[in-house]
C-alpha cells in the first residue's frame, strides 16, 4: 500500500488509521509526502532545535511513521504551497506551480520502486481545497492512467501498475456538522481552521464524491491518535481532544471513508476493505 499525500500530518490525520490498520495486518505501507508543510504555522516556540519549518515538521512525520507502523517515508522535496491567493504559490518549488507531468513522473519513479497493488491520495477536490492537495491528486492519477503505460514512457519496459487507486474523501455528514457546530459557536463556516482559509459552508456543496470504502478503525483509534500527535506542531493531539474539532473526531474517527477511482466503482459499491478483489502476485 503506498498512500501520496502532500504534507506531513495529512497521513495521520486523514487516513492514519487505515495506515496502521493494515501495517498490523503485515501489509508494507509506505507514505511519500509531496512537501515537507514548509509555510504551514507554527508557533514559535515549537520549532526550537529545528533550522526551519520544513525540518520541524519533517522530524513530526517520521515520529508518526513510526508509530502508524509504516515500511518506509519518502518525500517528493516539492515546496508547500499555502492556501489559494497566498504568494507561496509563486515560489518556483511550489508543489501546485509545477506542470501536472513533472509531478506524476516522480510518483511513476515511486510506484516503480515500491510496487504497491493498491495507492492512496487525496480526493479531486483535496478535502478543503489546498492547491498542493489537488496538484498531488492530478499527479498520480495522470501517473496511473498514463505514466505506467510502456507507450508513453519506453523507458519503462516493465511498468508496474497498481491495481486499485484511492481518493480519501470527508464525508458529506461530517462537513454539514462542521458547518452547523462552526454557526452555533459563533464561527463564520466561511472561514473555518486554525488558519480562518477553509470555507466548509463551500465544502457542503462542492464535495459531492460517492464513498465506496468504509474502513473501520476503531481497533488502531488508539494508534491514530499517538500518532496525530506526534504532529503537535499542527494541532494534532490537544486539539483533537477539544472544543468542535474535538467532538468531530470523536463522533465520526471510527471510519475512514474512500472514493475508489481504479477500477471505476460501479454505482452503490460498498468496500470495507482496500484489498478486496486485488491479485497477488
Ligand atoms: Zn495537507
Amino acid at each position: 500500500m503506498l498512500a501520496f499525500m502532500a504534507h506531513p500530518s495529512d497521513e495521520a490525520f486523514s487516513i492514519g488509521g487505515t495506515l496502521a490498520l493494515y501495517a498490523r495486518r503485515g501489509v508494507k505501507v509506505y507514505v511519500v509526502s509531496g512537501t515537507r508543510g514548509e509555510v504551514g504555522h507554527m508557533e514559535p516556540g515549537l520549532r526550537k532545535g529545528y533550522p526551519s519549518v520544513g525540518a520541524k515538521r519533517e522530524a513530526e512525520m517520521y515520529a508518526a511513521a513510526k508509530v502508524l507502523g509504516l515500511s518506509g517515508l519518502y518525500f517528493l522535496n516539492y515546496r508547500d504551497s499555502g492556501m489559494p491567493g497566498s504568494p507561496d504559490n509563486l515560489h518556483p518549488d511550489a508543489m501546485a506551480a509545477q506542470p501536472v507531468g513533472a509531478v506524476a513522473a516522480r510518483v511513476v519513479h515511486c510506484i516503480q520502486r515500491l510496487q504497491p497493488q493498491v495507492v492512496i491520495t487525496h480526493d479531486p477536490i483535496g478535502g478543503y481545497r489546498h492547491p498542493d492537495h489537488i496538484a498531488l491528486q492530478r499527479a498520480v492519477k495522470a501517473a496511473l492512467d498514463f505514466a505506467t503505460d510502456p507507450e508513453q514512457v519506453p523507458e519503462l519496459q516493465r511498468p508496474f501498475k497498481p491495481q486499485k487507486l484511492y481518493y480519501q474523501t470527508i464525508p458529506k455528514d461530517l462537513l454539514r456538522w462542521a458547518v452547523r457546530l462552526a454557526s452555533i459557536l459563533g464561527i463564520d463556516p466561511h472561514r473555518f481552521g486554525r488558519q480562518h482559509d477553509i470555507d466548509l459552508a463551500a465544502l457542503v456543496e462542492l464535495g459531492n464524491f460517492p464513498i465506496h470504502a468504509r474502513i473501520d478503525c476503531r481497533s488502531v483509534r488508539a494508534i491514530r491518535d499517538h500518532a496525530s500527535a506526534c504532529h503537535a506542531s499542527q494541532g494534532g493531539g490537544s486539539m483533537m481532544r477539544r472544543g468542535p474539532v474535538g467532538w468531530l473526531w470523536s463522533a465520526f474517527g471510527n471510519v475512514e471513508t474512500f472514493m475508489r477511482a481504479i477500477p471505476v466503482a460501479e454505482n452503490g459499491l460498498r468496500e470495507n476493505d482496500l484489498f478486496e478483489g486485488v491479485v497477488l502476485n
